[in-house]
């Protein structure tokens, strides 16, 4: 593109040069014009001059030849022909013949004379022979004005050119006068051809034109040097337009410019002008004074040295014209800065002096570098690819372009024999059953320009089938149409192979080896999306209680067994009934295209008599759950599998042991629900939510012997939005699941403390408070030390603190558990077992508990009802915890007969409605003041 403002610069130069030209033409003119205007007024001038000098001389030869005349031989003439018989006229006739043969230039003399109011010729200087002779009284018919004014004014008159027969004349006509009277006698003509007059005044001109055209000359002399100094001023701008753009391109070409002689640098021309520029300074690094104390040849990095020199050598010696070379230079910080060096002669000079060019190639050198180091490095990709990479047309053939060495391994052809299908076509050798939906795939991507990425078999040239993995795109021209196909093809046997074995632990227990849960989710999936006219329905065998088993006899036994029942249920597998090991011990059936309920159970009752055999050494329960799979319940598989849990939970929890099987009903799930609904309550409540909804009530407790209220059971309630009063029976096993027994065990500790100090500032010291603790809550390793923290931060006596522990409990950890009871015994805290009887623990084990005493479950008490004092063992339990030291609580007593028998058999202490029941906090501290 043209630079806008050197394109203005030249126009305003070409308007200025135009201006300056026409200045200068209009000065030439002027000086023309003044020139040849003086010229002409000069000439003109003398040429006026010279003719009045002529006209004075003529007038004046004229005169004084008339006074040679002797008027009166003139007035004897009569103006006729008998004058040429008179000898005046003869003498007069020679006079005038010898005038004109004398004086130069006159042509003709005459004289004439008026006769009869006309002028006639007297005489003239012809001889009668000449053709111009006129006879004496020949008319002179073209008399004028000046031809009379002689003859009236009496004065001698010069005439204007005049032309006649004879010619073209200048005449004087001088009037001869009578000397004695004055009056004109005649006139004497004389005749100057008006050629030769002329003539004459130009002669005298010439040293006046000389003049002139000297002036002329000096003035185009002048002119000429004026014009040649303008030339060599706008010669002189123009050298320093010239300068000016050379020192610019100089200075700031993007190349490096440098004038070298033989191996040196020149830093200056001879006429001063800076010889290296300033980006030959940049691209070498080192300055214009470093570049004249060194050689081109110190600088050059040494591997590119002898190129150069050999290609100088022959620049120097005429052979080549000049050279271009790509070659190194050594920077002054050691560093190296490739360049395209060009070295030409510099023109209009001789000697060693040249032209040094160099351009700054490191940029693209370093790019050809990476350029090498990706194709080594792509072609190291290509040689160790476990497997091909390909170039190929988009055709059915998938004819091959380019194929690397890979080939060979992984197909077992060499790369040749598959480009443009030489023996073998790449879609031969893709397994038949993958061509189609190969096609298919690419026929999909390619419109999208999406990356293609399939798994298929080959057939390899053993004949060896091989699992690959494609991965490539399309290669498009620029009108968007698929000009090849580019990728790898790898092989992927290995991780196949290993994908299979993931894909069996994925789906399968590892220890039955039957499918697992997430293989029976998939399948449920699967089943649901296709409509289905056959019952279909899940059984699940709950073994959970086998757990046990692993606590007694360790994890191994367990395992055995549950193989062993895997094992024996397998044997029900048809293709009607599929068993799966859900989760550790469980087993679900998957059954279809039964008949009905009944059908079911039959089933269930064998599976039951399996376990039976097999379980019933192991005192383990187990339950079986059914749920039957409905349009309405099949999607949704995880509600599926926890309604199956559901059941088979409550079968497993069913009172009526011999019912184990259940099926699913909607009951169980609102009891889920609800179930739901209290954890949710009971989780705000530990976070400090609600808090009152947790409260305690207090059931008295009587001292036998002394008939006295000694102490109060603290029992919790919970209050809840949606149920109102949740007995402790429903939420305290709740609280346990969940572990919010924890947090909510602490809240409840704390309230009963400061009920019993409560107690205490009322001034009873012999009362105690007993609170109920749950397994999990003993089990907490601070235990021990939050609780007498508590008890330091109320400030209530720990002998006054009693601890309801279940039998339960015990079963497991009981070290541990004892351990702990040891060191709350030892604070003077009692330790109460509750409902002694119903759980595992024997009369034996309580000699080393460390506990205080035996709280007799309701349902001996309540036997004391049916059965008679010898049939009834509450007396026997009695006298035993005696003998271990313990005391004894009976829980439950609602009847006077009950109450008797226990007194009788030396009961301690009595707990029950007909004591009293749970109070409120107020209505048990008003009981202790009544
Ligand atoms: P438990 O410790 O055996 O408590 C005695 C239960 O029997 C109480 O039921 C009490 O109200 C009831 N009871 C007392 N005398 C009679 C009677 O003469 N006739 C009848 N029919 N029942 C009587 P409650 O309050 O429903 O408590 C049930 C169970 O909840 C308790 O049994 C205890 O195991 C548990 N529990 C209550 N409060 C707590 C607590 O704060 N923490 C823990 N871990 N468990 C608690
Ligand atoms: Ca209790
Ligand atoms: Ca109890």
């Amino acid at each position: 593109m043209k630079n806008p403002c050197i394109a203005n610069d030249v126009g305003i130069g070409q308007a200025d040069n135009l201006k300056h030209k026409q200045l200068h033409i209009s000065l030439v003119a002027l000086i023309l014009v003044v020139a040849i205007t003086s010229s002409v007024l000069y000439l003109h001038f003398s040429w006026n001059k010279y003719r009045d000098i002529a006209s004075a001389e003529a007038v004046m030869l004229a005169e004084s030849l008339e006074s040679l005349l002797h008027p009166e031989h003139i007035a004897v003439l009569s103006g006729n022909e008998e004058d040429l018989q008179k000898q005046e006229y003869t003498m007069l006739k020679l006079s005038l013949m010898r005038l004109v043969k004398t004086t130069n230039p006159i042509r003709f003399a005459y004289l004439m004379g008026e006769r009869n109011g006309n002028i006639v010729i007297l005489m003239d200087s012809e001889s009668s022979d000449s053709p111009e002779y006129s006879p004496p009284g020949q008319l002179y018919s073209e008399a004028n004005q000046t031809t009379w004014e002689p003859f009236r004014s009496g004065n001698t008159v010069l005439s204007k050119p005049i032309t006649d027969r004879w010619g073209t004349w200048i005449s004087v006509i001088v009037p001869i006068k009578n000397p004695s009277n004055g009056s004109v006698i005649a006139v004497l003509g004389i005749d100057y051809p008006a050629s030769q007059w002329n003539l004459r005044i130009w002669k005298q001109m010439i040293p006046d034109i000389i003049i002139v055209l000297c002036l002329g000359l000096l003035v185009y002399a002048l002119y000429h040097s004026w014009n040649q100094s303008t030339t060599l001023k706008n010669l002189g701008k123009k050298l320093a337009y010239d300068e000016a753009l050379y020192h610019s391109i100089f200075t700031q070409a993007p190349i490096g410019i440098a004038i070298v002689n033989d191996k040196s640098f020149v830093t200056q021309s001879e006429f001063g002008h800076t010889s290296i520029n300033i980006m030959f300074e940049k691209i070498l690094g080192w300055t214009s004074q470093e570049l004249e104390r060194k050689k081109w040849t110190e600088i050059t990095f040494a591997e590119d040295l002898q190129a150069d020199l050999e290609k100088f050598e022959q620049f120097k010696n005429g052979e080549i014209n000049g050279y271009s070379l790509e070659k190194r230079f050594i920077k002054p910080d050691g560093s190296v800065v490739w360049t395209d060096m060009v070295v030409s002669p510099l023109l209009g000079e001789s000697g060693s002096v040249h032209l040094c060019l160099l351009e700054d190639i490191s940029k693209r050198k370093e790019t050809e570098k990476a350029l090498i180091e990706s194709e080594r490095s792509k072609s190291v990709l290509l040689s160790n690819l476990p497997g091909l990479a390909y170039r190929c047309k988009y055709d059915s053939n998938w004819t091959m372009l380019f194929v690397s060495e890979g080939c060979l391994e992984l197909t077992g052809y060499a790369p040749e024999s598959l480009l443009h299908n030489r023996e073998i076509s790449f879609n031969d050798i893709i397994s038949p059953e993958y061509r189609i939906l190969l096609d298919k795939e690419w026929k999909r991507i390619l419109p999208q320009r999406l990356p293609f990425k399939y798994e298929y078999e080959i057939t390899t040239a053993q004949g060896e089938r091989k699992w690959v993995l494609e991965m490539g795109e399309g290669v498009y021209d620029e009108q968007g149409s698929v000009e090849a196909l580019e990728g790898i093809v790898l092989d992927i046997s290995d991780r196949k192979k290993f994908e299979d074995n993931l894909r069996y632990n994925n789906e399968h227990d590892a220890w039955t080896g039957l499918h697992n849960r997430r293989f029976l989710e998939n399948l449920l999936k699967n089943d649901a999306a296709i409509p289905f006219s056959e019952k279909r329905a899940l059984i699940s065998i709950n073994l959970n209680a086998m757990y046990l088993l692993s606590l007694r006899y360790g994890f191994h036994y367990s395992q055995a067994l549950i193989q062993k029942i895997a094992n024996e249920l397998r044997v029900y597998c048809n293709e009607n009934c599929m068993l799966f090991s859900s989760y550790e011990y469980r087993f679900v059936f998957y059954v279809t295209a039964y008949e009905d309920k009944e059908d079911l159970m039959c089933f269930c009752e064998k599976i039951e008599n399996v376990l039976e055999s097999l379980l019933s050494s192991e005192s383990i329960t187990t339950g079986l759950g059914i749920v039957e799979i409905d349009d309405e319940n099949k999607q949704d598989i995880e509600m599926l599998l926890k309604n199956l849990l559901i059941a088979s939970e409550k079968a497993i929890h069913a009172e009526d042991q011999t019912i184990r099987t259940c099926f699913f009903n909607e009951e169980m799930s609102s009891q889920i629900a609800r179930e739901q609904v209290i954890t949710y309550e009971l989780s705000r409540i530990a976070s400090g939510e609600n808090i009152e909804r947790l409260f305690l009530q207090y059931q008295p407790i009587l001292d036998v012997p002394s008939n006295r209220i000694c102490g109060f059971e603290a029992l919790a309630r919970l209050n809840c939005d949606d149920f109102g009063l949740v007995s402790p029976l429903e939420f305290i096993p709740i609280a346990e699941k969940s572990r919010l027994i924890v947090p909510l065990g602490e809240i409840i500790i704390r309230k009963a403390l400061e009920f019993l100090k409560a107690i205490q500032n009322n001034g009873h010291y012999g009362i105690s408070v007993s609170i109920n603790i749950s397994g999990i809550q003993l089990l907490q390793v601070d235990f021990v030390k939050n609780l007498l923290q508590q008890i330091e931060e109320t400030n209530v006596n720990p002998s006054n603190i009693g601890l309801e522990l279940t039998e339960s409990i015990f079963t497991s950890n009981y070290e541990e558990i004892n351990a702990t009871l040891a060191k709350l015994k030892s604070c003077g805290m009692k330790i109460a077992i509750d409902d002694f009887g119903t759980g595992y623990s024997s009369l034996a084990r309580e000699r080393e508990l460390n506990a205080n005493c035996l709280k007799i479950d309701k349902f001996f008490i309540d036997k004391l009802l049916f059965l008679s004092d010898e049939e009834a063992i509450t007396g026997d339990i009695i006298s035993m915890a005696h003998k271990l030291g313990h005391c004894v609580i009976a829980e439950g007593v609602e009847d006077e007969r009950q109450l008797n028998y226990l007194k009788h058999h030396g009961c301690d202490k009595i707990q029950g409605y007909l004591i009293g029941k749970p109070l409120s906090e107020r209505d048990a501290l008003e009981i202790i003041e009544k």
